[in-house]
């Protein structure tokens, strides 16, 4: 069989920005053998990628960087961030390479970006490189957060060597491709900000709205709407974070998204046991980035990002708009929270529920998956309490008191229990990528070279709220030892 060479028609916007915006480097081809560790093809759709048109080889040679895409722009691009709340001036991509962005037929505009392909100007002390098990990690989470319908960054596939790449253990190196319609972050517009650059800073403010936000454009003042634009999908996000139990566990400015999507998957996880003050990252001993800090730090993160927009708006606008977060957060939250207790519309009654319902959650550690899948069961014109749902509960009377005030709430609306239980199973997942599922995968795949676990996880992840009866044991309660896997941000 003959195959097409693989090409994309690349556009590369960000590259026709000034020189100071990024720096133009090639990937580091990783060491031989170089094979194709997973390919995401709900992902190749976005670039109309169809892979059975290309040699193999060539796939694998352009995704690890080893071979040049067609007028690959090739930059890393440059920013600053607010790291664990201290500015540092200069980070930028230490270990990833944009190749481009391409336009699908939809029109959409996808930035390819190799993801551990080697070091650039800003990789300070680091290697350039990520490891098989971080990459693993970031491919198959930004897959299940898609599938959970929240606002992330995608993955296209992974690429792997035996290069050795020195960790606290010595681990190989992995490539994964990343897509995003842009990877510009709030620390993109700190650089320039704090470097009192004004005009390269609204060059870069002009870019995102011209290429992003179009629609902002003929708003009276676009700075101000962007700014606007951005707190209101960043509350969305956080709500929708908090709502499957997701901690990010680095939200530092420079993984903080202008698009409000997810991004940069380190030391992330899901919530097992309800613990609001969970932290993620052991790498975080105070935790500033506990999951019952993300709302408020998600605030200050854009407080940062409308400092750097002060140039150009009076702070009175900038601290009115901060000032709507919380209003927009909780509306958000209250929403989602509603609809995954059944309720179309949150109200005062919705609102107590899933307080109280939370209060009990933390006192015994309940699940925070398994608990609300188990609530779709519930039928509103029993008087007998659950006991599959009762046993998860060290205050039994509690959670009986809590289930007959939900009953009766559930009564108030004239909605038949089959329609309201399978909504339910919309918004409440049945699978979410605990992190010790993710381990296994990581260890079959480090150990055997076997990635059939990454393919069961993929599966099942990219439909979440299904039932998988051959998986149903990724909806088990998890280990004990699932408590003592420790994820640092040095991956
Ligand atoms: P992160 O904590 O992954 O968001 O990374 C913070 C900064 O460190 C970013 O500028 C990264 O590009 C950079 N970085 C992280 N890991 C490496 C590495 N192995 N080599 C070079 N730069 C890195
Ligand atoms: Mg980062």
């Amino acid at each position: 069989m003959t195959h097409t060479p693989l090409t994309f028609p690349l556009s590369n916007s960000f590259a026709n920005l000034p020189d100071d915006f990024y720096a133009q480097v090639h990937p580091t081809p990783l060491h031989n053998p170089v094979e194709l560790i997973h390919f995401n093809h709900r992902s190749a759709e976005l670039l109309d990628l169809e892979p059975a048109q290309y040699d193999p080889d060539e796939l694998i040679a352009i995704f690890s960087g080893n071979q040049p895409l067609n007028d690959a722009a090739n930059i890393a691009m440059r920013y600053a961030g607010h790291q664990f709340g201290h500015f540092v001036p200069q980070l930028g991509d230490g270990r990833a390479i944009m190749l481009g962005e391409t336009t699908n037929q939809r029109g959409e505009k996808w930035e390819i970006q190799l993801k551990g392909s080697g070091m650039t100007p800003f990789s300070r002390m680091g290697d350039g490189r990520a490891v098989l098990r971080s990459t693993i990690r970031e491919y198959l989470c930004s897959e299940a957060m898609f599938a959970l319908g929240i606002a992330t960054t995608r993955a296209l596939c992974i690429t792997g060597s035996e290069d050795k790449v020195y960790r606290e253990r010595i681990e190989t190196a992995a490539v994964l491709t990343r897509l995003a319609p842009s990877h510009v972050r709030f620390g993109s517009l700190e650089y320039f900000y704090y470097r009192d650059k004004h005009e390269q800073l609204k060059q870069l403010i002009d870019y995102v709205i011209e290429q992003h936000y179009p629609e902002l454009a003929g708003a009276d003042n676009p700075i101000l709407a962007l700014l606007d634009e951005v707190i209101k999908r960043t509350a969305k996000l956080i709500a929708q974070w908090q709502s499957v139990g997701f901690c990010h566990g680095v939200m530092n400015t420079d993984n903080m998204s202008i698009l409000g999507l997810t991004l940069d998957y380190g030391p992330y996880g899901f919530l097992d046991g309800y613990n609001p003050r969970h932290i993620c990252n052991h790498t975080d001993p105070h935790g500033r980035y506990a999951y019952d800090q993300q709302p408020q730090i998600a605030l200050w993160n854009l407080a940062c990002l409308a400092q750097t927009l002060l140039p150009f708006i009076s702070e009175d606008a900038a601290k009115e708009s901060l000032n709507r977060y919380w209003h927009l957060f909780n509306a958000d939250y209250q929403q989602i929270m509603a609809n995954k207790l059944g309720f179309e519309q949150f109200n005062e009654t919705s609102t107590k529920l899933t307080d109280a319902l939370l209060k009990l959650m933390q006192l015994s550690q309940t699940d925070f998956t398994r608990v609300f899948r188990a609530l779709c069961n519930v039928e509103s014109n029993s008087d007998q309490s659950d006991t599959r749902l009762r046993d998860m509960f060290v205050d039994r009377e509690g959670f009986d008191h809590w289930l007959s005030d939900y009953r009766a709430a559930l009564k108030q609306h004239a909605r038949a229990d089959a329609e309201r239980q399978s909504e339910m199973k919309l918004v409440n997942p049945k699978y979410v990528l605990r992190n010790y599922l993710a381990q296994a995968a990581i260890e079959k795949a480090e150990q055997e070279k076997d990635y059939s676990e990454i393919d069961n996880l993929m599966q099942v992840l990219q439909k979440p709220f299904d039932e998988w009866p051959q998986f149903e044991h990724y909806a088990a309660q998890p280990p004990q030892w699932a408590g003592q896997i420790e994820v640092s941000c040095s991956s």
